[in-house]
């Protein structure tokens, strides 16, 4: 019998999720499927990506793995190409590839090429990660312009700060200011901005293609904003059950370090999961977690293997019952933000001994 934890996959949910952001930002969108599926596998949530117009990712195994599947729409690769072979591939895999660096379209011009390849340029408009400075931007439009073997240009670049009200004032002002110029040249050309939080929040920065990422797993970018209030859904659950039970005295302490302690009697229930199935261990006392459909919180240090759970004023639960840890009813944003990260980080987090299903 296995250790009774385990991970649920909704691709449903996913192809409802993409629907949202093409409905809010009436754009084409790449369904961001990087780090395999943000956690979830992308085989998993494969048949959840039809109604995308295209995939982005970073990895060429990854682009490879979704032809395989037979993806024959637009695949996107978000960093783009690290060497002459990279372009080489990307050509055969049919790849757009983003370029954001002088060096990328030395690589490309190296690379020889016999049949055109479509790219994106991207421009840093203050994440200062990777880009284009807008001073460098246009004459990096018009080298790769010039070439014989690029097909279509589309101008892009990616926010620091979209989910802020006010976050985008000044990167839209540098992205509109310079590529107002290249447009009036060029109005066939297309533009991406838009990650999550901008789809959901900003339609000034929506253009032509949107790529959203962690909302189509029905997630909020947002810290004040759930999901549901977005009208996301979730596509990973993960569930285990209670496999142990102590009934304590006022004065005990529960867990590594005796960090909760009981004020009063209590019945503590202890559940099969833990920081190595992916389970965040700094989450605090009072994380949410739902016990045979009752909500309750976590209580004293998450182990490696274990986090026990407060049952006292829960009739009839014991051994056997089942626990969400998150899922339909305990928002992934809600553990996340109680153990100071995201929920990026804990669907990507996973781990891979937990058996997953798809639903
Ligand atoms: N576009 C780019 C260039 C990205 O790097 C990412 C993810 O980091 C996304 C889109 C999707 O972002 P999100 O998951 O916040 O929607």
């Amino acid at each position: 019998m296995p250790r009774p934890i385990i991970a649920k996959i909704y691709p449903q949910a996913v192809a409802h999720n993409i629907t949202v952001a093409q409905t809010i930002s009436g754009a084409k969108a790449w369904a961001t499927i990087k780090a395999n599926a943000y956690g979830h596998g992308i085989e998993r949530i494969f048949s959840g990506l039809q109604g995308a117009q295209g995939l982005a990712m970073l990895d060429f195994d990854e682009a490879r793995r979704v032809r395989e599947l037979g993806w024959e729409k637009p695949i996107l690769m978000l960093e783009g190409c690290f060497s002459p072979d990279d372009y080489r591939s990307a050509q055969s895999l049919d790849l757009t590839v983003v370029i954001h660096h002088a060096a990328q379209i030395d690589w490309l011009i190296a690379a020889n090429l016999h049949k055109n390849l479509n790219v994106y340029l991207k421009m840093n408009t203050g994440m200062n990660r990777v880009g284009f400075m807008p001073s460098e931007y246009g004459a990096a439009f018009e080298r790769l312009n010039a070439l014989a073997n690029v097909g279509n240009i589309t101008l892009m670049t990616h926010f620091a700060n979209a989910d802020l009200s006010d976050g985008l004032t000044e990167a839209m002002e540098r992205f509109n200011s310079v590529t107002a110029p290249i447009l009036i040249q060029h109005p066939q050309l297309e533009r991406s901005c838009s990650n999550s939080a901008a789809v959901l929040a900003h339609s000034s920065a929506h253009f032509d293609w949107v790529r959203p990422g962690i909302m189509i797993y029905g997630s909020s970018p947002f810290a004040n904003k759930s999901a549901h209030e977005c009208g996301l859904l979730p596509a990973m659950a993960l569930q285990s059950e209670i496999i142990g039970v102590q009934h304590i005295v006022a004065g005990e302490a529960v867990g590594y370090g005796s960090r909760f302690v009981a004020d009063k009697p209590m019945t503590i229930g202890v559940v099969a999961c833990g920081y190595a199935d992916g389970y965040p261990r700094h989450a605090p006392d009072g994380t949410p977690v739902i016990v045979g459909g009752v909500r309750t919180r976590l209580i004293g240090r998450v182990s490696m293997d274990m986090l026990m759970v407060d049952l006292t004023d829960i009739s009839g639960v014991g051994i056997g019952s089942t626990v969400e840890l998150w899922g339909k009813n305990v928002p992934i944003d809600d553990v996340a933000q109680a153990s100071g990260t995201i929920g990026y980080e804990l669907m990507c987090a996973l781990a891979q001994r937990v058996p997953v299903v798809v639903e």
